[in-house]
Formats: structure tokens, C-alpha cells, sequence
């Protein structure tokens, strides 16, 4: 077996033991859930309900606002109680339509279809009507990758299967237990780009999966399914194209820019279910693990709450120190637990207090070690410099803006710096900055 990578990047400790094996349980439905109308980048979405409507589930609750925006769907039957300013994932709040379940099951989805019916056209349609975001934690609404650019053509479509954040296996089940779905999602994505070619990217940590989506793919001859190594950051989008292609996106670029678009797993399934059954996106598997007594992967509707969830999974086994949605390299940190589940929720993370060490980061060694590892090229000690010296123009002139945000240099430096989250505040500086400008 051949198994490809990319230049840079750390080997981790991978902690998937918990949960790689354990099958997706559905989560009863919730009393309540709290949908907020930005669950995605780009425009959020216009709420077009009011407090005291009965909504059935897979109604439109938020209209989609301009091109770059998805709608919201009610992900359970039930009433409109609130509509409010609420927590929110990513730490602000957030309009937030809040449904009681009235426990009907009552729904309104859309029509049924088979993928021969349908056009390019019809699938970019769907996919904006089923409110399809990146559901790897970008969030980027589907249907816009999927627009014709002039001057622009997609020759291959790329799934990103490698889920090399510690910890998390929901995409891995997703691709053991619905191979079918990942593969019809896909040749729908290839459908609506027009690309005659795919290929499904699959760390070999995950063997059960390249086997399962070889052997579902084998009567697609223009499907590949490429071994990857098991390496921190894989499955960043423009780690993977470079991994199975050789191609490079540049600077400031975009992977149309060399020809390819990539999803994730979960996006795959989502997209597959809105044209087999005319479900919405209104649910999703997440990974529930660490300090909880039941580690599990759960399908969940959207907006339910995160102590619910956890709830579910038997509760902490300590006191818990720290909450993570999604991996632990690049999720945020949670300072309440009355947060719902989004569109981008791929983990639960908790960890417990005395796994949580504050350590004290002390100065730079010179070690170069950041810059080794760096998948980017970039050398975050300069960045951590020029920052700690409130220069951003220098840092900018080093290449912040490129950086992903990976946090591979910030996992191997020994004196701890803490150049990931001090460069993450430095990129929101100056895009403030340069927003202010152009106003
Ligand atoms: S500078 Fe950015 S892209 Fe490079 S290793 Fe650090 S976090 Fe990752
Ligand atoms: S890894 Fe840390 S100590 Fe080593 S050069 Fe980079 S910032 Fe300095």
C-alpha cells in the first residue's frame, strides 16, 4: 500500500481508542433546542418565525440572506418560544431561535430524488436548500464551492476522510457504517463540479474505512481511494491536495485555484441524505469523549444543548477542567455548557481538571523546531517576535496571514510559547484593521 503525505507536520498521541470502534447511537430528541442563525461563514441567515409558531421539523425557521448563506431548518417539531441573543459556539452571542419539542415527529421534508435525476445545477440548488456547510468546523457554505468561476475548472473532487485531530471519530464510523452515503454524496459533489475525477484521502490508522469505501467505490472507476500517513495536520485542505495530487495551492489562494475541491465526510452524507430522503441538514454525528463515562459517537439534532449531550453519555467522571468542540489542536475552548450543537460540532471534548496544566511558557530558545514543522513554510518564531514586539506590519511581512492556524508549532515548542493563540489574536487584529479601512 502505497501512503501519501505532505512535508512538516507532528506526530501526535492520537487517543481514538475510546470511540474508533463504537457504533453511532442516536440521541433521543431533546425537550429543546437552541438554533442560532450563524452556524456557518458568510451572511447569517434572516429568521422569518416568531415566538408562539408551531414549526414541524425540517421547516425553514431562517432564510438564507444573499448567496454566500445557508437557511436554518427546525431540527425538531414543536413551538417557537424565544428568539434571543444566545451563546454561541464560537464565543459571542448570537441571534438564536429557540423550539420546545411538542414530541409529534412531525416533519416537512423535501422530495425524494436519485441522482441521475438530477442536474449540477439541481445539486447546488439542494445544497444550498438543505443548508450544506463544511462540517469538518469551516463551515463554509457548500453550494458556493461548487459555483462555476470562469476561467476555473474542477477536475477532481477531493473527501477529506484522514480526521487526524486527536480524539475524533465520527467521520471514521460515518465512512464504516454508511459507506454508501459517503460514495453517492461524492459522486454528487463530482456531478455538480463537473470533475471526472475523486479521491477520498483516509489516514492508514483507519483501516476498516479504506477497505469499506475501496470495496463500496469499486464500481466507480473514476473514484480513488488514497492511503494517507497518519500525521497532525493531514487533513488541512490544502495539506491533503498537496498530499494526493502534488499539487500546491498558492499563497492567498484557493484549491480551485490547481483545479479541486475538497469536503469532508460528514458534508458527503449530509448532501446524500438531502437527495435520498429530502432531509435537511437538522442533525449530526459527534464525537463525545474524554473525561465522560460513556465515550460515544452520537447523532444528535442540531441545537441540542451540549450538557444534554453529555448528559447522554453518562456525565463527567471528574471535575471537568476544560470542554473542547471539536479536536483539541484547533477547537475552541468552552466556558459554559448551555451552548447548543451546530452544523460544525464535530467533538466533545472534556477534560478534566488535573489534566489541565497551566503552564508557564518562558522565552524562545532557538531551538527552530516551530519552523521545521510548520506545514506552511512560515517561521512562527518570527511571527511570536514581531507580535510580542506589537509589530503586525513585520508579521504580515512574514507571512500571518498564511498561517492555518494548525497549532502543530505551538504542540512542539519547549518553551511553551503560546505562538498559535497569540497569532490567532494578531490575523483578527489586522483583518479588523484593514475592514476599518475599507469603510
Ligand atoms: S505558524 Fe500557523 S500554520 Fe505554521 S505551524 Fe504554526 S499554527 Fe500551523
Ligand atoms: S519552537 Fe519555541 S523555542 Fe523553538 S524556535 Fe520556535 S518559538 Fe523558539
Amino acid at each position: 500500500m502505497r501512503v501519501k503525505t505532505f512535508k512538516g507536520g507532528v506526530h501526535l498521541n492520537y487517543f481514538k481508542e475510546a470511540t474508533a470502534s463504537k457504533s453511532i447511537e442516536v440521541m433521543p430528541d431533546p425537550e429543546q433546542v437552541i438554533l442560532p442563525v450563524s452556524q456557518h461563514l458568510g451572511a447569517p441567515a434572516e429568521v422569518i418565525v416568531a415566538v408562539g409558531d408551531e414549526v414541524k421539523a425540517g421547516q425553514v425557521i431562517a432564510q438564507a440572506k444573499g448567496f454566500v448563506s445557508v437557511p436554518v431548518h427546525a431540527s425538531i417539531s414543536g413551538k417557537v418560544t424565544a428568539i434571543n441573543q444566545m451563546p454561541h459556539p464560537g464565543g459571542k452571542k448570537v441571534t438564536a431561535i429557540v423550539i420546545e419539542n411538542d414530541n409529534s415527529g412531525a416533519d416537512v421534508f423535501g422530495a425524494k430524488s436519485g441522482l441521475a435525476e438530477l442536474t449540477g445545477q439541481q445539486i447546488r440548488e439542494l445544497m444550498q436548500a438543505i443548508g450544506l456547510v463544511g462540517m469538518g468546523g469551516a463551515g463554509f457554505p457548500t453550494h458556493v464551492k461548487y459555483q462555476p468561476m470562469e476561467g476555473k475548472r474542477v477536475e477532481a473532487v477531493i473527501l477529506n476522510g484522514a480526521e487526524c485531530e486527536p480524539y475524533l471519530t465520527c467521520d471514521h464510523r460515518l465512512m464504516v457504517e454508511v459507506p454508501q452515503k459517503v460514495i453517492l454524496g461524492l459522486q454528487a459533489m463530482m456531478k455538480a463540479a463537473g470533475a471526472e475525477k475523486a479521491y477520498i484521502g483516509i489516514e492508514v490508522n483507519k483501516p476498516d474505512a479504506i477497505e469499506t469505501l475501496t470495496r463500496e467505490a469499486a464500481s466507480d472507476p473514476r473514484i480513488e481511494v488514497v492511503p494517507l500517513e497518519v500525521k497532525y495536520p493531514q487533513g488541512e485542505e490544502k495539506m491533503l491536495i498537496n498530499a494526493i495530487t502534488g499539487r500546491v495551492v498558492p499563497s492567498g489562494g484557493l484549491p480551485l485555484d490547481v483545479g479541486v475541491v475538497v469536503n469532508n465526510i460528514a458534508t458527503a452524507v449530509a448532501l446524500a441524505e438531502g437527495i435520498q430522503e429530502g432531509m435537511p441538514l437538522i442533525s449530526r454525528v459527534v464525537t463525545v469523549t474524554g473525561a465522560v463515562k460513556n465515550p460515544r459517537n452520537v447523532r444528535v439534532k442540531l441545537g441540542t444543548s451540549v450538557d444534554k449531550l453529555i448528559d447522554f453519555c453518562g456525565g463527567f467522571t471528574g471535575t471537568p477542567g476544560r470542554i473542547i468542540l471539536g479536536g483539541p489542536m484547533t477547537g475552541p475552548a468552552q466556558y459554559r455548557l448551555d451552548i447548543p450543537v451546530i452544523k460544525t460540532t464535530s467533538g466533545v471534548l472534556v477534560q478534566d481538571r488535573g489534566e489541565v496544566k497551566l503552564l508557564e511558557d518562558s522565552p524562545c530558545v532557538r531551538c527552530a523546531r516551530c519552523v521545521d514543522v510548520c506545514p506552511y513554510n512560515l517561521m512562527p518564531c518570527f511571527l511570536a517576535n514581531a507580535i510580542e514586539a506589537g509589530d503586525l506590519a513585520l508579521a504580515e511581512k512574514y507571512g500571518i496571514m498564511d498561517c492555518r492556524e494548525c497549532g502543530s508549532c505551538t504542540f512542539v515548542c519547549p518553551a511553551r510559547r503560546p505562538i498559535v493563540q497569540d497569532i490567532k489574536a494578531a490575523k483578527a487584529k489586522i483583518t479588523a484593521a484593514k475592514n476599518k479601512q475599507k469603510k
